[in-house]
C-alpha cells in the first residue's frame, strides 16, 4: 500500500524532483527524511521568497519532495508539510486543482485563498501549526 501511495502522488513528486539538480548545483542540500525528500539551500530560499505564488512561505510541498529556505525552516514546518504530503498521497493527481479550487472558493467567500483553504485549515490543525505554504 505505501508503494501505491507514492505512485499515486508520483506526477507531483517527478515535478518537485526536477528542482534537485538546481539546488545541489547552486549549493543546497537534499536528503530523505522519513521518507520525503527535502530539499533547502539558496534556490529554495530565492523561490519561497520571490515567487508569486508561494512568496513569503518557509516550506512548500510537491509530491513526496519538500522545498525549504533551510534545515531550520524544514524543521519547523515539518509537520505541517507531511500534512500536505498526506493530501497529495489521497489525492493524487487530482490534488493541485481540489487545492487551487479550495482556494478560489475561500477567496470567494472573503476568508482568504491560503487561511481559509480547506487543505491549509487541515494541515493546520493536524499539525497544530501554519507551517510553510
Ligand atoms: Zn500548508
Amino acid at each position: 500500500m505505501v508503494l501505491l501511495r507514492y505512485l499515486w502522488a508520483l506526477p507531483y513528486t517527478l515535478m518537485g524532483l526536477l528542482f534537485v539538480p538546481f539546488v545541489i548545483l547552486s549549493g543546497g542540500r537534499a536528503r530523505v527524511f522519513r521518507g520525503v525528500l527535502e530539499l533547502d539551500g539558496p534556490l529554495p530560499a530565492f523561490w519561497l521568497r520571490h515567487v508569486v505564488l508561494v512568496r513569503g512561505a518557509a516550506a512548500i510541498t510537491i509530491g513526496h519532495v519538500v522545498l525549504g529556505r533551510d534545515d531550520r525552516a524544514l524543521a519547523v514546518t515539518r509537520s505541517h508539510e507531511r500534512v500536505h504530503v498526506r493530501q497529495y498521497e489521497r489525492w493524487g493527481p487530482a490534488f493541485v486543482p481540489a487545492y487551487l479550487i479550495a482556494g478560489l472558493w475561500a477567496m470567494l467567500r472573503r476568508k482568504g485563498a491560503y487561511r481559509g483553504n480547506y487543505f491549509e485549515q487541515e494541515a493546520r490543525r493536524r499539525s497544530g501549526r501554519g507551517g510553510g505554504a
